[in-house]
């Protein structure tokens, strides 16, 4: 009897301090929230030069947990981002231009879908437009990733998520089948906004904001704090009446397209602006003391390398291999409950089946 109530009082302990030994005796520490970040195209390269040309130091160092992901697709050694990111969502490697689809082209469920089926509250900021591959693959279904932007927006409309922020206003309201998308968001109770700086005063738990017709401007081009600021809001929305928890996927978009450019400065001013979201995200997961923050890429592009630069000027000479994606593993940095678990090295699906495992939910 006596080591029947040691039991239970261990037991409940255990339960109470949201703490539980899983099945390969591994301690973790649940979140209650994930907010999943991808730098697309975000190598070590990448991060060492927004690094040097920001005084030595970014915010992302805050996070001591540190893996590296193989990137390979099912199709090729080296992934596109579609393929990458149906690894993320899906837990499934698969051919390259893929949104969501097996390498048998057969369909598979998104995370954001499956989560909402724990009431987890989910939501996606990019970029790039909604419609680009990697948010794409959080939310649709599609055989081919080009040309598809109007068949994904129509996909979104079917989602239980939350919070959609980023370009592609186009694709929802000035399709070739006419079709206002945004007034059946509206009526799906989403408050649609067009500047995140309108969202002042508002008070919601559904938000789309589009910050551009199509793809949005680059850091150089003037895009401004639309990251950081998307990324504090998501986070507010997301996080209102939140007793089941949320997931919030967040996209450096523009990182890739420096490096398909071969534009250094292209791609430090992108890497910066994706270090200030991870800052806001820091800032709310330090208080929270419940959410799991991950920073991660699908792969890196370019072969970018540092080949000089000046640590008293900050400046930084880089140089490609070629325009294109490369097959380097790219890190992964964990911060908060459960980060532990985020140390290795391992495959882009194993990130998938890490997330739920921290959810506790089976797969
Ligand atoms: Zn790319």
């Amino acid at each position: 009897m006596k080591h029947l109530l040691l039991y239970f009082y261990i037991t409940t302990l255990l339960i109470f301090s949201n703490c539980y030994i899983s099945n390969d005796n591994m301690t973790i520490n649940n979140p209650k929230n994930i907010i999943l970040m991808i730098g697309d195209g975000m190598g070590l390269s990448q991060i060492s030069a927004a690094m040097y040309s920001n005084g030595g130091q970014l915010n992302i160092e805050e996070a001591k947990y540190i893996g590296l992901i193989k990137t390979n697709s099912a199709s090729s050694i080296i992934t596109d981002s579609a393929a990458g990111a149906t690894a993320f969502s899906t837990g499934k490697k698969t051919y390259n231009r893929a949104i969501n689809m097996d390498v048998d082209t057969l369909p598979l469920r998104p995370i954001t879908s499956l989560l909402s089926n724990y009431h987890i509250k989910t939501g996606i900021i990019a970029t790039s437009s909604v419609t680009h591959a990697t948010p794409a693959c959080f939310y649709g279904n599609q055989i081919d990733r080009y040309h598809v932007d109007e068949d994904l927006a129509d996909q979104f409309l079917k989602t239980n998520i939350n919070v959609l922020m980023g370009g592609g206003e186009d694709y929802f309201n000035k399709r070739s089948d006419k079709r206002n998308l945004i007034d059946s968001l509206k009526n799906k109770n989403y408050v649609v906004i067009d500047s995140i700086i309108d969202f002042y005063n508002l008070s919601t738990e559904k938000l789309i904001n589009f910050c551009a017709p199509k793809e949005p401007a680059s850091i150089l081009n003037g895009r401004g704090e639309f990251l950081p600021l998307a990324t504090k809001t998501g986070i507010s929305v997301l996080n209102t009446n939140n007793s089941h928890g949320f997931f919030l996927m967040i996209e450096g978009s523009q990182i890739d397209w420096g490096g398909h450019d071969m534009d250094s400065d292209y791609i430090i001013s992108e890497t910066l602006d994706f270090d200030l979201a991870i800052s806001a995200v820091l800032e709310f997961a330090k208080e929270d003391k419940n959410t799991l923050v991950l920073i991660t890429a699908d792969h890196e592009t370019g072969g970018y390398g540092i080949t000089g630069g000046n640590t008293k000027t900050n400046t930084i000479h880089g140089d490609f291999l070629n325009d294109d994606h490369t097959a380097s593993m790219v890190p992964i940095y964990a911060f908060g409950p459960g980060a532990e678990n985020f140390i290795g090295t391992y495959h882009n699906t194993d990130v998938y089946y890490k997330i739920l495992s921290s959810f506790q939910i089976k797969n």
